[in-house]
């Protein structure tokens, strides 16, 4: 095993009666690549700051190349060769490359003048050295988020950089973008330099620790060899609760009879073609399929918004047109839109009316005053049947968590007591936690009878909640697979091919 290099011993740390820290302990050994995950809250950005220098622990240790450090100020922590990568890169963006990879480095010897030339040359061989090509004298205001994280990285090379600490580094990336950090990261590591991976994607975090640990309120929960763990194990770990990964169970006696909903070769041209399955109630089908490959077209057409133009809808058995969301509305379809920021909610408005808003007409009495008892009833038993986390609902919809305004929308279709639902990305941008809550919530509202058609790439997501699993490519579906029958893998290889 390479040796240590940094020691964290039993560090505690309150702000205000909040315990941040409790008695938190681990190691980082010379060139590990060392995950960090936890929820929002957890103390991970706590942790880095006691390790940065910026916040004084109130308890323990820390030792670095066996040199102990009951607290840290920024100057020993740079001098031990600990860099911090934070979110905003503190880089000059009125600058250009060279000088932002360059000038710690000749203010730290002290220079007085700065050396252009030299500063170039310093600058090419640091990006070298992590075979990065990128023109010296562009203004680094001007570049993309990726690139600013390869200067930041390069300049803590050039400060003998023997661990990188980074805080959520790919918040901001593509997916090709953090293949190829990951692969930075890894050419760090064959040099010998550990990196801390501070995160809360678990298949990022998956593919690249050698060692992981989890925080939860604090406290480090658990600290052990990467291939330790799985994704349902770290989610475990993060919420502290055990999140069931068995596919929903349908039950296939539930096939007899009509079908709720019934698509036979609708089409749209330019968007998707032949689509025909049967939903069923209590179903719950996923629809899955790479950017592109008409599963939203499919969700929005059945909505109403972009309307099919051949083929044939049927609910319950009768022949339906659905030109408009109205008619999606009358037939008892509810949407919930991908992006819920800027087409699921009135985000000013109060939590309340954004839940009673589409059965306003229910709530008229009969000269046309909205009855203010019956709608506070309406409220507060979606508030409490979907455990919406607020104070009060008359707060603005703005004041609640990503995974709580989901619920606000689900309440708001849920209200107006439809017979099926179309989630379109049900959970993009929610919390593990809360992901895993409104996963339990779908199969709940499945199981009472709605029948429920989720449009998704998220594989965890598909296999946990769905029983059926219809996969999309050029507008066509072109595969199906029973959730229990497939796994993470063979669906994600499934949906890559094409
Ligand atoms: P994470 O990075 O895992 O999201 P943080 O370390 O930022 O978590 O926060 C851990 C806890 O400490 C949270 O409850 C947070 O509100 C609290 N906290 C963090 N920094 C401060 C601060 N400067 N003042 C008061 N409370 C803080
Ligand atoms: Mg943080």
């Amino acid at each position: 095993m390479a040796e240590k290099f940094l020691e964290v011993k039993n560090i505690s740390k309150s702000f205000a009666g909040v315990h941040a820290l409790d008695d938190v302990s681990f190691e980082v050994r010379k060139g590990e690549i060392h995950c960090l995950v936890g929820e929002n809250g957890s103390g991970k950005s706590t942790m880095i700051k006691i390790i940065a220098g910026v916040y004084e622990p109130d308890e323990g240790e820390i030792i670095i190349s066996g040199k102990s450090y009951k607290r840290l100020h920024p100057i020993d922590t740079i001098r031990e060769g600990i860099q911090i990568i934070y979110q905003d890169f503190s880089l000059f963006p009125n600058f250009t490359v060279a000088e932002n990879i360059a000038l710690n480095k000749q203010l730290s010897e002290n220079r007085k003048f700065f050396h252009k030339k030299e500063a170039q040359q310093v600058a090419r061989a640091a990006l070298e050295s992590i075979n990065i090509k990128m023109d010296l004298d562009s203004l680094v205001g001007t570049m993309s988020v990726a690139d600013k994280q390869l200067i930041a990285i390069s300049r803590a090379l050039l400060q003998d950089a023997k661990l990188i600490i980074m805080d959520e580094p790919t918040t901001a990336l593509t997916g090709r973008e953090v293949k190829s950090l990951f692969k930075v990261i890894n050419d760090l590591k064959a040099r010998g330099i550990s990196t801390m991976f501070v995160s809360h994607k678990l298949n990022e975090v998956l593919e690249i620790a050698d060692r992981t640990m989890v925080f939860r309120n604090g406290k480090k929960i658990i600290d052990a060899d990467a291939k330790e763990f799985d994704q349902s194990k770290m989610v475990y770990y993060m919420t502290g609760r055990k999140i069931e990964s068995d596919s929903y169970d349908f039950g296939d006696q539930n096939k007899s009879g009509t079908p709720l909903l019934s698509l036979n070769n609708l089409s749209s041209t330019g968007r998707f073609k032949d689509v025909s399955f049967d939903l069923y109630k209590q179903e719950v089908i996923g629809v899955t399929g790479l950017l592109g490959s008409g599963r939203t077209e499919l969700a929005l057409a059945l909505f109403g918004i972009n309307p099919a133009d051949k083929g044939s809808i049927q609910i319950e058995g009768k022949a339906v047109k659905i030109n408009n969301p109205q008619d999606a509305l009358k037939h008892g379809i509810g949407y919930v839109p991908e992006d819920r920021l800027t087409e699921g909610l009135f985000l000013e408005h109060s939590i309340g009316n954004n839940i009673v808003v589409s059965i306003v007409n229910k709530l008229l009495s009969k000269i046309g005053l909205i009855d203010k008892n019956t709608k506070q009833k309406e409220i507060d038993t979606w508030v409490k049947d979907l455990s919406i986390k607020t104070d009060s609902a008359d707060n603005p919809a703005k004041s609640l968590s990503g995974g709580n305004q989901q619920r606000v929308v689900l309440a708001k279709w849920l209200a107006s007591n439809p017979r099926m639902l179309i989630l379109n990305g049900p959970t993009v941008g929610v919390d593990i936690g809360s992901k895993s809550e409104l996963h339990e919530i779908i199969k709940r509202l499945a199981g009472e009878g709605l029948g429920v058609l989720v449009m998704s790439d998220d594989i965890p997501e598909l296999l946990h909640i769905c029983n059926r699993i219809l996969l999309m490519r050029g507008g066509k579906i072109v595969d199906e697979f029973q959730a229990s029958q497939i796994t993470e893998n063979e669906l994600a290889e499934k949906l890559a091919e094409g």
